[in-house]
């Protein structure tokens, strides 16, 4: 038995509302940066179909890079293991929008969740359509993860990312070099802006995850992704989902986890739960301070950790 994970829950809001030290707001997608940064919102699906909630958890936040997950499931879906003939499956120790490494390195990105990854995940999304066809399926692909059709974009955050993303462009535009980058660099960059402007709330959220707590089945029957696929898309997000940091978040919080720069967090407890954290201030890394705090915390109360045995009688 979880111990009475309500009363868990309840007692990390209340310690979230009390923290002094919040983090910064990302403030280099300006449409990211009006976002009042007093907000904390948790969701968790379990695996016997219950769904707890705390604080702003029907709040909707910019997903960004948690996006990347869906991205990738997608992308995998259409080419299986070629992709990784194009995105390297390593840890990058770099900041996920880091140019450096990528020159070094040939215009292969090293894994699916650095922006240079995620961008070649959207090239390979992108399919020969227009950008609006491979949005139009993500959207539809998220929609039926969470079983909500209210899931969104966000247009004003995607225009923002699009009027001020250099560096998006600068990466797109070396990989294009390499012909890793297929497509025109505008039509890639729109599908993977948008992609990252879907909005959703932390019940959406742990709900779209669902799939990767349950070995790749959908909770209201049939299957997402094999069980090996969603062993293997846990393993990224335990080992490249919070960037230079995710050495740390394996230690801290023992989970696989993927961040975004909107604050929120998915994360996945095999068989347990699906997680979604959200909290706008961002660590020196760019994740959420108040995110991983509370999935510390989490973790640490429950027992969960993919390193240890299950919790006694669960
Ligand atoms: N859209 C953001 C970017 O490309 C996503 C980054 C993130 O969430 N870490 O910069």
């Amino acid at each position: 038995m979880t111990p009475d994970l309500d009363v868990i829950v309840a007692d990390i809001v209340t310690a979230m509302g009390a923290a002094d030290e919040r983090g910064t707001v990302a403030s280099y997608i300006p449409e990211l940066a009006k976002i009042d940064p007093g907000q904390f919102g948790i969701a968790i699906a379990t695996a016997d179909g219950r769904i707890l909630t705390g604080g702003d958890a029907e709040t909707g936040f910019s997903i960004q890079s948690i996006s990347k997950v869906f991205a990738l499931t997608l992308a995998l879906g259409k080419v299986g293991d070629q992709l990784w003939d194009r995105v390297g499956r390593e840890p990058s120790g770099n900041a996920f929008n880091s140019i450096v490494q990528l020159e070094q390195e040939h215009g292969m990105p090293r894994n699916p969740f650095i922006n240079a990854g995620a961008i070649v995940v959207a090239d390979v999304n992108l399919g020969g359509h227009q950008p609006r066809v491979a949005i139009g399926e993500m959207l539809r692909f998220v929609r039926y993860l969470a079983g909500d059709d209210e899931v969104a974009i966000n247009e004003a955050v995607a225009a923002s990312e699009t009027a001020t993303g250099f560096r998006n462009m600068a990466l797109a535009n070396y990989m294009r070099a390499f012909d890793n980058v297929r497509h025109p660099v505008d039509l890639v960059l729109g599908t993977y802006f948008h992609q990252c402007a879907i909005e959703m709330s932390c019940r959406q959220l742990a709900l779209a995850g669902r799939y990767l707590m349950l070995d790749g089945r959908h909770p209201e029957g049939g299957r997402v992704v094999s069980p090996r696929r969603a062993r293997r898309i846990n393993a990224l997000m335990l080992t490249c989902g919070h960037y230079d940091a995710s050495g740390d978040f394996a230690f801290r919080v023992g989970i696989p986890g993927k961040s975004g720069v909107g604050g929120g967090i998915l994360a996945i407890v095999p068989g347990r739960a699906s997680i979604a954290v959200w909290s706008p201030g961002l660590n020196a890394s760019g994740n959420s301070q108040l995110g991983t705090l509370a999935l510390e915390e989490l973790a640490q109360r429950t027992g969960w950790s993919v390193f240890s045995p299950p919790p006694e009688g669960d």
